[in-house]
């Protein structure tokens, strides 16, 4: 166990802490919403300290990032937990063990050896995802220090529930995020994931104030948040707010509570993509279904291909210095 960051004592041997927006109110003893930060005798602590469940190489396309480094490799680690409690949850074995099995297991790592093992690797980035980066922020935090002394990038991928106060940590080295946007209504947030949907979005919007380079996703559910009006609310809010970042849209597969639905149609995923590109956003594309023309990025002036990609794999990039070679124009991202 080590001394959590971002809390502070409160009347009655509570703590108050303020990592994440539930800004849990914890009493001596109890833990809070994400099970994996504990008031030991009004002090909080964090459990998933070095505890490392995951550790795999993978191309930053898996993120999904399709405008940072495209082509190149992501050292990706994650501990156990997360503070939201999706029923379609992909990972639920670890984001969701300390809740589900109340225990908390990994093999213990200092973040010397994850850097270590990051540049062995011959990545270009660290990558904090699988569970929810936000719930273990010391220890990413502490890597992500250490990363950026070695020349390697930092990259979250997240629910996007963090508060200020964490963003305002690491916006020293945080270089890129990909932000879960799992859905447009506040019901939908609460019903499916827990949460509420206003602060993702102000995280979002302060990540691209900092300068974080942000990619967004979103999971078309059936029957869930693909509907016309949703899909396009979500288009709308991404174009008001900054309409060079990337919109992935990834088809659901049946998982954990959600098992009882029906994959995504692609025809649905396609959808999604054109009221995206109507609602003129840059880049749109489409995850899961591979093969699909949405995997591939194309100049948003002149409409020609300039990163053909099959799944996770970059077949072809023909960007120069950023630039569309056809038509000159800037392609946002970092290091296309
Ligand atoms: S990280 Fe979030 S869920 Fe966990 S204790 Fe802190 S405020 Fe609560």
């Amino acid at each position: 166990m080590r001394e959590a960051q971002l809390y502070k004592p409160a009347k009655g041997g509570y703590v108050d802490c303020f990592l994440c927006s539930f800004r849990c109110h914890i009493a001596d003893g109890k833990f809070g919403v994400c099970g994996v930060r504990e008031n030991v005798g009004g002090m909080l602590y964090t459990l998933v300290y070095g505890k490392l469940i995951a550790a795999h190489l993978d191309p930053v396309e898996k993120k999904p990032l399709f405008h940072f480094q495209p082509g190149s490799h992501s050292y990706s680690i994650a501990t156990v937990g997360c503070n939201f409690r999706c029923l379609h949850c992909q990972n639920s074995e670890i984001s969701q063990m300390p809740k589900d099995q109340k225990r908390i297991i990994g093999e213990e790592t200092s973040p010397e050896e994850v850097v270590g093992e990051a540049e062995k690797s011959g990545a270009s980035s660290i990558s904090y995802t699988y569970t929810e980066p936000t719930i273990f922020f010391e220890f990413a935090k502490d890597i992500s220090d250490l990363a950026r002394r070695k020349n390697l990038k930092n990259i979250f991928v997240t629910n996007g529930y963090m508060t200020k106060e964490c963003l305002d940590e690491l916006k020293d080295v945080l270089d890129a995020a990909n932000v879960d946007i799992k859905g447009f209504t506040e019901p939908f947030y609460r019903k499916i994931c827990g949460a509420r949907l206003a602060p993702v979005l102000e995280s979002i919007e302060y990540m691209r104030s900092l300068g974080v380079w942000v990619e967004l996703t979103t999971l078309v559910i059936p029957g869930q948040n693909d509907s016309e009006e949703e899909l396009r609310a979500i288009a709308k809010w991404i174009a008001k707010t900054d309409r060079t970042m990337p919109w992935h849209l990834s088809a659901f597969h049946p998982a954990y509570k959600l098992a009882n639905l029906p994959v995504t149609p692609a025809e649905t995923i396609e959808r999604a993509r054109e009221i995206g590109l109507e609602e003129g956003l840059r880049y749109v594309y489409t995850g899961n279904v591979p093969g699909m023309k949405g995997e591939s990025t194309f100049c948003w002036n002149c409409k020609k291909m300039l990163i053909e990609r099959h799944g996770f794999t970059v077949k072809k990039n023909v960007v120069e210095d950023s630039k569309c070679p056809h038509c000159k124009t800037v392609i946002d991202g970092v290091d296309l």
